[in-house]
């Protein structure tokens, strides 16, 4: 304890080496030294009290050792705060007693002890000052030595070679030897301190800017040491967890606040390169760690990301891409497996089955889709389809695969074994999966389907195969028979068909398709107009069926240009017949297509503004073949054309094809009675009663009537008493080809009458 006092009270406990370190050092010098003196200033005082004999050097000391005392010790007290003033005044103090002690002192003890006061200079203010200031001191001493050597002579003090050496080593140990080793020494001291100093801010540079980099890596970092506890985290790291102060996070494990994503038994999960966690104060926060570097301590230096963020980012893209590929493989409607989907999943089938699998492949196609949608929208109508999606794969078994094709188009493939190629068996089967109402709204439906078949592996070995010959199946389907099988024939049929739609394009485009004439004749036999029939002539010399041709063309959609080659043929035949003022009119037949193609419409038109005389030189006969002919477009156009003059027949009445209907929306002035009610006359009653109605149903409607195909005198006869007004078939003239007509400048078409 004693030891401890003295060490604070002498300034002695060096523990902060702080930069007052050279004042501490002062300070302690300064103590040492006013301590010392006062213990000798109190020797001196005491004794000379002991030795007190009144005498005036007696008092004179007593006094001088009570001032020196209460000096020193009052320096003492200041010395801690007024260091550098208490050193001044000791250092005074001691100029001041050594000049008093040589100036005064009669013996040489005092002198010496004088001039030894005064050599002590040097050194302590070397102690509290510079190097320079001792040196100031040490020079001046020299005159102390002067001095001290002049008194020595004057005085007869008793001296010797001896004692001069004595006081030259005296002066130079005490002015130069110990203050200029004392400075060597705190100069090496100060240099010792500097160096220190400088190593101090050096390091203080460099952990700041560590402290700086760690703060500033841009991503949450924190540092841990082997076993997972935190030893320090960034601001970053620290924003990871809210609420959470570092202090609270340091010196805990890692392990406290997050968890692994993927191996939760893991507790150095951390020590990975890279792993996946969460906050476990928030499951929702996704963390990835990176484990940068071991530093050289053992320690691990751990960077945390965000990575909610991206997670949502990535499960958003694989909800899209799974959303995609529904999209790619299968009817957004429906979704059944599309066209390639449901290819795809055939083929899978068939490459896995053994040799013996056989199965059936068929095409459902739903009848009048288009009218169905009309008259209910697409939103409803969309709802049917729906609606048989889901009846039929309920009905269907596990083992069957469905898709849609497109439309209103599915299919499917099904294993079957033998009884079922038998195809009656198969047509029963089909049709007990397919439903045959569908509640729409209020309404029932009644559905009819078109079905084409096709067997695995008869009739095709790969899906696409079998879809082709399910599409040509279907080509056959009737209203009579839904259900149509493909057959090797059916195929021939079609290549065939394929074949002649080839060369029926080619033939359009050549313009090798002909018009021949079949003329009308009134009642007393002379012609009065013409039927114009197209003929297609093949190369080997036979001729192709118009009605073959034309619905071929139809489909193929090529009749429209057909049409167009045929009526300026005929164009430039009445054009010369105008000119010889031949008036014959001659009929022209349309289908309908051919009225809705704008091309052949505006042709038409242009011919007729051009040539007045047209439209009382042109017929047109119309039928309604094809469904174009409810068209409202048509019949816009044929009011049109009636209103420009032209006569319009309705051809083929009472077959089914022309309607009551179209009698009331067409502007017609000609009804043609079909070959079908005049052949089986005159014997068959229930024709004769037909046409004869036929006939008054025209009269009534104030319209002309033609009949066709009459072959003999008496069907003649009977269709003109019945008052039929012209009468066409080969009684009166076959079709023959135009030139019979128009060669030796138009003769034939001059004279008008045939014979007969
Ligand atoms: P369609 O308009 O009813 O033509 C009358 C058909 O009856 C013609 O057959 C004609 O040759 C035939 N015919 C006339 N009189 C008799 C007869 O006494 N006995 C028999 N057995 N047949 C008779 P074709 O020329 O074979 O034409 C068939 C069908 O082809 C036509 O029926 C018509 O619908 C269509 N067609 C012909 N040429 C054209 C054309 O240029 N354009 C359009 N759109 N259709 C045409
Ligand atoms: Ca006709
Ligand atoms: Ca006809």
């Amino acid at each position: 304890m004693l030891l401890n006092f003295f060490k604070q009270y002498f300034v002695l406990d060096d523990t902060d080496n702080d930069s007052h370190h050279s004042s501490r050092f002062r300070i302690s010098a300064l103590r040492i030294l006013l301590s010392v003196s006062l213990l000798a200033i109190l020797g001196f005082t005491s004794s000379s009290l002991i030795e007190f004999d009144a005498s005036d050097e007696s008092v004179l000391f007593v006094s001088l050792g009570i001032l020196y005392t209460l000096i020193v010790a009052l320096l003492l007290i200041v010395s801690r705060r007024f260091h550098e003033f208490a050193a001044i005044a000791l250092a005074s103090l001691i100029a001041v007693t050594g000049a008093l002690f040589i100036g005064f002192s009669n013996t040489n003890d005092g002198v010496e002890f004088g001039v030894i006061a005064l050599y002590s200079l040097p050194l302590i203010v070397r102690l509290f000052y510079s190097f320079k200031a001792s040196l100031c001191f040490s020079i001046a001493n020299i005159a102390t030595l002067g001095i001290d050597l002049y008194l020595a002579q004057s005085q007869d003090f008793k001296t010797g070679s001896g004692t001069l050496y004595m006081q030259l080593m005296l002066f130079a140990l005490l002015n130069f030897g110990l203050p200029l080793s004392v400075s060597r020494l705190l100069k090496t001291l100060q240099m010792s301190i500097d160096s220190h100093k400088e190593l101090a801010e050096n390091i203080n540079h460099q952990s700041e800017l560590y402290e700086e980099i760690f703060e500033h890596t841009g991503t949450p970092t924190l540092l841990c040491d082997k076993r997972g506890v935190v030893l320090k985290l960034n601001q970053k790291a620290l924003d990871l967890f809210p609420n959470v102060s570092a202090d609270t996070i340091e010196g805990t494990k890692i392990n406290d606040w997050i968890a692994s994503t993927s191996d939760a038994s893991s507790r150095f999960f951390w020590q990975k390169n890279v792993s996946e966690c969460v906050l476990k104060s928030n499951s929702k926060n996704f963390l990835e760690v990176h484990r940068s570097s071991l530093t050289t301590h053992g320690h691990y230096v751990l960077h945390l990301q965000d990575i909610t963020h991206l997670r949502a980012l990535t499960e958003e893209l694989e909800t899209t891409q799974q959303t995609n590929s529904r999209l790619a493989h299968f009817d957004s409607l429906t979704r059944l497996p599309n066209h390639q989907n449901f290819c795809n999943q055939v083929n899978h089938r068939i490459r896995n089955v053994s040799d013996y699998y056989t199965g059936a492949m068929f095409i459902i196609r739903i009848s009048q889709f288009k009218l169905l949608n009309k008259q209910y929208g697409r939103e409803q109508s969309n709802k049917v389809i729906l609606n048989f999606s889901r009846t039929l794969q309920a009905r269907l078994s596990d083992k069957t695969i469905s898709g849609r094709l497109r439309g209103v188009k599915f299919a499917c493939f099904m294993p079957v074994g033998q009884t079922y190629l038998i195809q009656r068996n198969l047509r029963t089967l089909i049709k007990s999966v397919l439903p045959e109402q569908i509640r729409i709204g209020e309404d029932i439906l009644n559905i009819d389907y078109q079905i084409g078949v096709a067997y695995y592996q008869n009739e095709g070995e790969t899906a696409e195969e079998l879809l082709e010959r399910c599409e040509m199946a279907l080509e056959y389907s009737t209203s009579a028979e839904r259900i149509a099988f493909f057959d090797q024939q059916l195929e021939a049929k079609l290549i065939q068909e394929h074949k002649l739609g080839l060369a029926l394009g080619d033939a359009i485009k050549n313009k090798q398709i002909q018009i021949w004439l079949q003329p009308q004749v009134v009642s007393s036999g002379e012609i009065r107009s013409f039927e114009a029939l197209a003929r297609w002539r093949l190369d080997d010399g036979s001729y192709v069926s118009p009605i073959v041709f034309i619905r071929l063309a139809e489909e193929l959609g090529l009749l429209p240009k057909l049409a167009e080659n045929l009526l300026k043929q005929l164009v430039s035949v009445l054009e010369a017949w105008h000119q010889e003022s031949i008036k014959t009119p001659i009929a022209f037949n349309l289908a309908g297509q051919e009225l809705m193609n704008d091309v052949f419409f505006a042709l038409l038109m242009s011919m007729t503004s051009e040539r007045p005389w047209l439209s009382e030189m042109l017929e047109l006969e119309i039928t309604e073949t094809s469904p174009v002919m409810t068209n409202p477009l048509i019949h816009k156009r044929l009011r049109a054309l009636s209103q420009y003059g032209y006569s319009i027949a309705i051809d083929d009445f009472g077959t089914g094809q022309a309607s009551m209907g179209q009698l009331i929306d067409i502007p017609a002035n000609i009804l043609k009675i079909d070959r079908r009610f005049v052949a089986p006359l005159p014997d068959d009653k229930r024709h004769l009663d037909i046409v004869k109605s036929t006939i008054q149903l025209a009269r009534s409607l104030n319209m002309s009537v033609i009949a066709e195909g009459i072959e003999t005198r008496e069907q003649a006869n009977l269709l003109i008493s019945l008052g039929c007004d012209t009468l066409q078939g080969y009684y009166f003239g076959k079709p023959s080809p135009i030139s019979d007509w128009t060669e030796n400048n138009n003769e034939k078409a001059k004279q008008l009458r045939m014979v007969y």
